[in-house]
């Protein structure tokens, strides 16, 4: 029997990330980033003006009319050098003209008219203090030419966009997205579409999955429900091999049931190692490779498929994808009841409320393996420690957010 951990290095050490590309900027909102991204020039770049208002000299500033001698509209290169006695009028974001260092707000002068196109005084009076650098954002204040600014292994965000547009990095090179083949199994699926008969259940698995492994960045790819037949296993799993995917992830179809072909067909042109793990849910883990494509085998239950998937395909598909791994983050909150465990790494679903300002949980319905709702209400995953059967009510405990 495998801990947890050993389950997922092991699993993890068969994985490389994909190979890059180089797409448009507009594109890679949620990508990942391949390259560490350098600045190569200083932000901003020039000084410039945080205000509208009067570049002038601090030293001139406190009840004094100065004479205005430029007007600088942002986007121009001023080619004015302020003297004692002398402002120019400033917007925001326009470079600050030579011998200037502060700008006065155009609301604390005479001339508090900000109307669009107005013409620029003769002169400005005005009688605040002002310091060296006020209203100045000064060259290299975001950053300096050189900077590390964005990581690889980012999964990029809107603000990183942003970040790169203003580098000028118009073109970007990510990880290409894993390509993962999804397939149910079990003579008692139909589609969702269908409706319900003695014996049969919907086919819940595929759209939880699917979800899940496009929500670390990966495509899918559907294979539908193989039946409890060896043709109908080899049919889809060949769909897989056509698609050329990175990973095939089935869920059901591996446990000891009479039924169970799965691991036949992969044993007959791969490998496939059934690994107990020191967990509840999702003790039987499949792992193999099926034509030198990698394979796991999640259990069939809704639940014990979704732990199995945080626990070992997530952290697999951030690795493939490139990512820095764990990215659902675990946080410590109190038990707000006794939880109790059977000495296995445990995965119980819970709902974090908040009491007194401490983030308490509570566990979400009936427990067990079969019970989607359970899942369904959750705010996180309690983790039990591996040999702990007690958890008792207050004691600090450590959850996965999902
Ligand atoms: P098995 O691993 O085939 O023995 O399946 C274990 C349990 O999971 C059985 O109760 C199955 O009916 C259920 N199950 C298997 N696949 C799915 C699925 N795709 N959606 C919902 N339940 C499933
Ligand atoms: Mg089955």
């Amino acid at each position: 029997m495998y801990s947890v951990q050993e389950a997922r290095e092991r699993i993890l050490s068969q994985f490389q990330s994909t190979e890059t590309e180089s797409i448009p900027l507009v594109q890679c909102d949620g990508r990942v980033l391949a390259v560490d991204v350098t600045a190569e020039h200083d932000l901003p770049l020039f000084d410039n003006s945080s205000m509208d208002g009067f570049a002038i000299r601090a030293e001139d500033s406190g009840k004094v009319t100065l004479n205005v001698v430029a007007d600088i509209p942002a986007g121009t290169n001023p080619q004015v050098n302020i003297k004692p006695g002398e402002a120019a009028r400033i917007m925001t974001g326009a470079q600050m003209p030579k011998g200037a260092n502060a700008v006065i707000p155009v609301e604390d002068t005479d001339f508090d008219y900000q109307k669009a196109g107005t013409t620029a005084p003769k002169t400005v009076s005005f009688t605040k203090e002002m310091k060296f650098g006020y209203n100045v954002r000064a060259r290299g204040t975001d950053l300096h030419a050189g900077d590390i600014v964005l990581k690889k292994g980012r999964v990029l965000k809107p603000q990183d966009l942003g970040m790169l547009a203003t580098l000028g990095i118009g073109n970007v090179q990510v990880h290409k997205k894993p390509q993962v083949a999804l397939m149910s199994s079990g003579d008692e699926l139909i589609d969702v579409h269908e409706p319900l008969q003695a014996g049969k259940i919907h086919d819940s698995n595929s759209f939880m999955l699917a979800a899940l492994i496009e929500s670390t960045g990966a495509e899918v790819i559907r294979l539908g429900v193989a039946r409890d037949n060896r043709e109908s296993v080899e049919e889809l799993l060949s769909k897989a091999i056509g698609a050329d995917v990175d990973l095939i992830v089935s869920s059901a179809g591996v446990s000891v049931g009479a039924f169970d072909f799965i691991k036949d067909v992969i044993q007959s042109k791969g490998n496939l190692n059934f690994w107990k793990v020191n967990m509840r849910p999702g003790k039987p883990l499949a792992f193999g490779e099926y034509m030198s494509k990698p394979f796991i085998g999640l259990p069939g239950n809704p639940v014990s498929a979704f732990v199995g998937f945080e626990v070992f395909v997530r952290p697999t598909l951030e690795k493939l994808g490139g990512q820095i791994i764990g990215n659902r983050p675990k946080v410590h909150v109190r038990a707000g009841e006794e939880f109790k465990s059977d000495g296995r790494e445990s995965y119980l679903r819970v709902k974090i409320r908040e009491e007194n300002g401490i983030q308490v949980v509570y566990p979400t319905g009936h427990q067990g393996s079969g019970n989607l709702l359970s899942i369904s209400q959750a705010d996180a995953l309690l983790i039990i420690p591996a040999g702990v059967k007690c958890v008792p009510a207050g004691q600090e405990v450590e959850v996965i957010k999902l």
